[in-house]
């Protein structure tokens, strides 16, 4: 963390919480395996803890060199080259082996004159000399970290935009966005993918089984092989009905950042298990942020324009390769047009609330026009109804919601905000309104 202080991630994963493993932190994980094989019985792996400086850590390797000891670090990446084109090390890995240093002489007492760092990328050996100016650093580095773990406020996202290209923690700082929010003439990148690309797991025969092995979730099925998984290739485990999860699966699913979510068999989203609830800081921004009536209900008519469009487009997109539109369907799209016309202007939740119920009424009475003849009469859609559905065609509606439910939860606890802290839905016993909320936008593509 120390050495992360040069950026601002530091705040993130040590005040915050916020883990996330990309591409690169898992090739770096691979590395220090590769080499603690390679180098078998050389290797020492030391952890230390010094509470006169207030530092701990676990050092990649200790060596004894012409009778002085000498931590070293190993970095996958190319080192930094100055304006001669010299080796140096990143000020940020500087950082870290001069604390490693440190903490090696406050834990061990002995001298430590310097320690070495290896770029593979570039099989490069630098040589970090630790003297009084580096003690200093580490010093004012950890003073720093005081100061920035007793504010509640996240500090801006760093100035130097190639940081973040690289960064795992992009996804939830979202700093390209923040950009845009500070200065509308930026012109956002995309950070990382899309899609997150890992699966989702769902787990739907009872009596099957998830538990863990090595760094893979193994799956028991009756009468079927065992599966195993890579754990870098899931995203969530979502288990359905009676199946069933080890304790050791739960936890290393946690500590992995996979959110395990249940469904009732009936289709219903039970809840989450998930380890990032967030911290008190980043709950005290959100609170700030949603305790202001002005800023829920600018929020609200967006959010009730962005879902009312959805729906029309719906409908206007199902016109398309109908011979004969019907009146019903046509009437429906206009009236909507003229609703969304009257959704910026409202003036508090409670009209926006009537705005969204008559946007909804029209678009299922609509619904049903899209549904082709050639369909089975029972799975035709006449209205809408729930709790429970008294048809198929409500019950894969309903059973659509559960799951967008669930991944909403997923991304509102992986970003680490509070789910039942919304701006829109008031809190109810079941679902948390924040989900409620931010599920209005996807519901009709759903
Ligand atoms: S994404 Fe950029 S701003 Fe955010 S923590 Fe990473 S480096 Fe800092």
């Amino acid at each position: 963390m120390i050495a992360e202080l040069i950026q601002c991630l530091f705040y993130l994963e040590e005040v915050e919480e916020l883990y996330t493993q990309n591409a690169a932190v898992f090739a770096g994980r691979r590395l220090h395996v590769e080499i603690e094989k390679q180098e078998d019985e050389a290797w020492e792996d030391l952890y230390l803890e010094s509470a006169e400086l207030g530092l701990r850590g676990r050092m990649d390797a200790l060596r004894t060199r012409d009778g002085k000891t000498i931590p070293y670090e190993h970095k996958r990446g190319r080192c930094y080259r100055d304006e001669q084109k010299q080796p140096q090390a990143w000020e940020s890995d500087k950082l870290q082996i001069l604390a490693y240093c440190y903490l090696i002489e406050s834990a061990l007492k002995i001298t430590i004159y310097e320690g070495r760092i290896r770029y593979h990328a570039d099989n490069v050996l630098i040589h970090v000399p630790f003297n009084e100016e580096g003690r200093n650093a580490v010093l004012e580095a950890i003073a720093k970290a005081r100061f920035i773990r007793s504010s509640p406020y996240r500090p801006p996202v760093t100035n130097n935009e190639r940081l973040c290209a690289s960064c795992s923690l992009a996804p939830v700082c979202l700093p390209e966005e923040a950009r845009l929010a500070h200065n509308r003439e930026f012109q956002p990148i995309r950070l990382f993918p899309k899609d997150d690309e890992r699966q989702i797991i769902h787990i739907l025969e009872p009596g099957t089984s998830v538990g863990k092995t090595g760094e893979q979730l193994k799956i028991t099925r009756r009468n079927q092989p065992v599966e195993t998984i890579p754990i870098h290739e899931i995203g969530q485990v979502v288990l359905h009905s009676f199946s069933q999860i080890s304790t050791q699966a739960l936890h290393f699913c946690a500590s992995q950042g996979i959110g395990v979510h249940f469904i009732s068999g009936g289709g219903r989203y039970i809840g989450s298990f998930d380890t990032r609830q967030g911290s008190i800081q980043r709950r005290i921004r959100q609170y700030g942020g949603l305790n202001n009536p002005h800023n829920c209900l600018k929020l609200a008519r967006q959010l009730v324009t962005c879902r009312g469009q959805g729906q029309r487009k719906f409908l206007m997109r199902g016109q398309r390769g109908m011979k004969v539109v019907s009146a019903k369907l046509k009437d429906a799209i206009s009236q909507m047009k003229a609703i969304l016309k009257q959704v910026p202007k409202a003036q508090s939740i409670d009209s926006l609330l009537g705005f969204e119920g008559k946007l909804a009424a029209i678009y299922f009475s609509a619904l049903s026009c899209l549904v082709s003849p050639d369909v089975a009469p029972e799975l035709h859609f006449d209205h809408r109804n729930r709790r429970p559905p008294k048809d198929r065609f409500n019950s894969l509606l309903g059973f659509g919601y559960a799951l967008l439910l669930k991944d909403i939860m997923n991304a509102i606890l992986t970003v680490g905000l509070e789910p039942a802290l919304g701006f829109y839905h008031q809190p109810r016993s079941q679902a948390s309104p924040l989900a409620l909320d931010l599920m209005e936008i996807f519901q009709p593509e759903n």
